[in-house]
């Protein structure tokens, strides 16, 4: 009898979507469909995922530094329109990613997960 392996291959060349597939809430991978990139900048890109089960949104910010990439995710109740709507043009600087890390960790409890810190 066969026990089916998952296997866990390091595909290269993926974006760093591969790291924020699953929902938090209920482990569902999420569908294409319901990924929305808001920004995608060089260095900064801004997701916002909608978990197609249990319609919970994340907002994920994925950076890129010489520390390498980082990404953080929060639950949102704003849908990908309202994002867009509420940052209007302003891109997202080093600052903002900073300030991001720093409620995040002052307000643990609004804290939902930390993605980790990927070093390359
Ligand atoms: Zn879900």
């Amino acid at each position: 009898m066969n026990k089916d392996s998952h296997s866990h291959g390091q595909s290269s060349g993926q974006s760093e979507l591969k790291v924020m597939k699953q929902c938090p809430s209920c482990a569902k991978e999420y569908e294409k469909a319901g990924i929305v990139v808001l920004e995608d900048g060089p260095d900064t890109q801004l997701l916002h995922l909608t978990c197609d089960a249990c319609m919970n949104s994340v907002l994920v910010i994925i950076v890129t530094s010489q520390l390498g990439i980082s990404s953080v995710g929060m639950l949102t109740d704003l849908n990908a329109e309202d994002v867009t709507r509420l940052r209007h043009r302003q891109p997202i600087s080093q600052d903002d990613v900073l300030h991001f890390h720093d409620v995040i960790q002052n307000k643990q409890k609004d804290f939902i997960y930390y993605l980790g810190c990927k070093h390359v």
